[in-house]
C-alpha cells in the first residue's frame, strides 16, 4: 500500500468509525486508483477521491407504523445521496435487520462506480431500513412502506434521486412505495424503478441483474475460448438475483447445483432444472417460504442448515467450475476462497455486492482466475433501471427482446472497458482494477468540469 492510500484510509477510518464495510469498499477502490494518481496527479490535487468518499447528503429518519395487533413499531430509514456528477442519484433500497449507516454507505460508494460503468447517465445512491419484511403480513409491509415514503418523498424525484429494489425490496414493496409517492405528490413520474409492467415498469428489469451477471461471466469465459456448456455452477441466495442467474445459466447449458437463504443451503447433484427453478420462484416470491422446503420436495437435494460455529460456508466446498455469490456482502471469506479454488472453480461472477472479503479477492487475483467483481458483474440491474428511466421519459415501452439486447450490449461494453482499462494501467486480466479505474475516470472528469461543488 503506498503512502497516499495509507493516509487516506487512516482518515476514512478515523472519520467513519464503526463502518467496517465502508472501509473495505474504499480500500479496494483506493488501492486500484493508486495506479491512476501516479499518471494523473491533477485528480489527487483536486481531491476527487476524497470528495467521492464524502456523501453529498445523508438522510436518516424515523419510520413509525402500526403492526397487525395495533402496536406501535419504530424503524430507522436512510437515504445516502452519494454522488450526482453524472446523473441523478440512483441505487436500491434494502430492507433487512442488518441495515445500518456503514452498510448503506459502502453500497452507495460502490454504486457510484457501477453506475458510471453502465455507460448511462446515473449518479450513485442507496437507502433502506432495518425493517425485516420476513414474517410480516402484506398489510404490515404496506403500512411500513407508506410510512417510509411519507418522509422519503421530499428527497427523491425522477430528475433528483430514483430508488429501486435490493435485498427485501421487490415488486410488492416498490408498488406500495410508488402508490404512496403518487398519492402525496399527485404526480405519476418515474421516481422508482422496478415498477410493475402495467404502471411504468420495464420488461427484463426483474431478470436483469442475474442475466447481466451471466452475460458478463460468458464474456470472461470467451477470453479463454470457453462457454458455459456443462459447467457446474455454485449459486448462493435464492432471491431475485439468484433466481435469474440460474435461469440464464440454464439457457446457456450450465448446471447450477446450489441455492441458499439465511437459514441454510441446498445441494442438488442432479442439477437445478427449469421445473425446480419454478418451484423456487413460487416458494420465495409467492409463498415466502424457506429453501429447506426444496430438499423436502426434491429427493436428489441435500439441505444443510447454517452452522455458526464453522469458519467457512460449506456451500462453497463442492466440485464446480463457476461460482455466483448472489446473497449478501462478505459471504466468501479466505477459507471459502481457498475451498473454491481447490475444487476447481475458475470463474467467479459476483451477483451480490462485495460478497468476497479482501482476503478472498486477493486469492482470486493471485490465482489468476476469471474474477468479475460486483460493481461490474452485477451492473445489469441498475443498467436496466436506467433503461426503465429512459422508457418512462419517452412515455414508451420497448419489447422484451429490445431491452434484453440492450442489456447484453451494455454488459459486453462493461466487460470490454474493464479488460482494456486493466491493460492500459499495467494489470492485464485484473477486473478489479479495470472496473474501479474505468468507473472512476468518468465521474472524476465530470467533477473536474463542474468545479468545486
Ligand atoms: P433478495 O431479497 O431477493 O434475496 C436475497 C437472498 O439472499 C435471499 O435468499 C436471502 O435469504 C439471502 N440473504 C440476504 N441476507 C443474507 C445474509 N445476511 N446471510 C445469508 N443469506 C442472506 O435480494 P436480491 O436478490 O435483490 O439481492 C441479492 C444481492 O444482490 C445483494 O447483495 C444485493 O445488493 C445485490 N444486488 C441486487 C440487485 C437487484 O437488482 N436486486 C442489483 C445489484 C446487486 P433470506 O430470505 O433468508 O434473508
Amino acid at each position: 500500500m503506498n503512502d497516499y492510500v495509507g493516509s487516506l484510509l487512516a482518515e476514512v477510518k478515523a472519520k467513519n468509525s464503526a463502518e467496517p464495510e465502508f472501509h473495505q469498499a474504499v480500500r479496494e477502490v483506493a488501492e486500484s486508483l493508486a495506479l491512476v494518481f501516479e499518471r494523473h496527479p491533477e485528480y489527487r490535487q483536486a481531491k476527487i477521491l476524497e470528495r467521492i468518499i464524502e456523501p453529498e447528503r445523508v438522510l436518516m429518519f424515523r419510520i413509525p407504523w402500526h403492526d397487525d395487533q395495533g402496536r406501535v413499531q419504530i424503524n430507522r430509514g436512510f437515504r445516502i445521496q452519494m454522488n450526482s456528477a453524472i446523473g441523478p442519484y440512483k441505487g436500491g433500497l434494502r430492507f433487512h435487520p442488518s441495515v445500518n449507516l456503514g452498510i448503506l454507505k459502502f453500497l452507495a460508494f460502490e454504486q457510484v462506480f457501477k453506475n458510471s460503468l453502465t455507460t448511462l447517465p446515473m449518479g450513485g445512491g442507496k437507502g433502506g431500513s432495518d425493517f425485516d419484511p420476513k414474517g410480516k403480513s402484506d398489510n404490515e409491509v404496506m403500512r411500513f412502506c407508506q410510512s417510509f415514503m411519507t418522509e422519503l418523498f421530499r428527497h427523491v424525484g425522477a430528475d433528483t434521486d430514483v430508488p429501486a429494489g435490493d435485498i427485501g425490496v421487490g415488486g410488492r414493496e416498490v408498488g406500495f412505495l410508488f402508490g404512496q409517492y403518487k398519492r402525496i405528490t399527485n404526480a405519476f413520474t418515474g421516481v422508482l424503478t422496478g415498477k410493475g409492467l402495467s404502471w411504468g415498469g420495464s420488461l427484463i428489469r426483474p431478470e436483469a441483474t442475474g442475466y447481466g451477471c451471466v452475460y458478463f461471466a460468458a464474456e470472461m469465459l470467451q477470453t479463454r475460448k470457453q462457454t458455459f456448456a456443462d459447467k457446474v455452477c455454485l449459486v448462493s441466495g435464492s432471491g431475485n438475483v439468484a433466481q435469474y442467474t440460474i435461469e440464464k445459466l440454464l439457457d446457456l447449458g450450465a448446471k447450477p447445483v446450489t441455492l441458499s437463504d439465511s437459514s441454510g443451503y441446498i445441494y442438488d447433484e442432479a442439477g437445478i432444472d427449469r421445473e425446480k427453478l419454478r418451484f423456487v420462484m413460487d416458494l420465495k416470491n409467492v409463498r415466502r417460504g424457506r429453501i429447506k422446503e426444496f430438499a423436502d420436495k426434491h429427493k436428489t437435494a441435500v439441505y444443510t442448515p447454517v452452522d455458526s460455529k464453522l469458519d467457512h460456508n460449506p456451500l462453497w466446498n463442492h466440485k464446480a467450475q463457476c461460482a455466483f455469490p448472489s446473497a449478501t456482502q462478505n459471504e466468501i471469506n479466505g477459507k471459502d476462497a481457498a475451498n473454491l479454488l481447490r475444487n476447481g472453480v475458475f470463474v467467479v461472477g459476483e451477483g451480490a455486492n462485495m460478497p468476497s472479503t479482501s482476503e478472498a479477492v486477493n486469492q482470486f487475483i493471485d490465482a489468476g482466475i476469471l474474477y468479475g467483481p460486483g460493481k461490474a458483474a452485477n451492473a445489469g440491474g441498475v443498467a436496466t433501471s436506467g433503461l426503465e428511466m429512459a422508457q418512462n421519459s419517452m412515455r414508451f415501452a420497448w419489447t422484451r427482446e429490445e431491452v434484453d439486447n440492450r442489456l447484453h450490449i451494455i454488459m459486453k461494453s462493461i466487460h470490454k472497458a474493464c479488460v482494456e482499462t486493466a491493460e492500459r494501467f499495467g494489470t492485464p486480466g485484473n477486473y478489479v482494477n479495470g472496473a474501479n479505474i474505468a468507473g472512476f475516470l468518468k465521474v472524476a472528469d465530470a467533477m473536474m468540469d463542474q468545479g468545486l461543488v
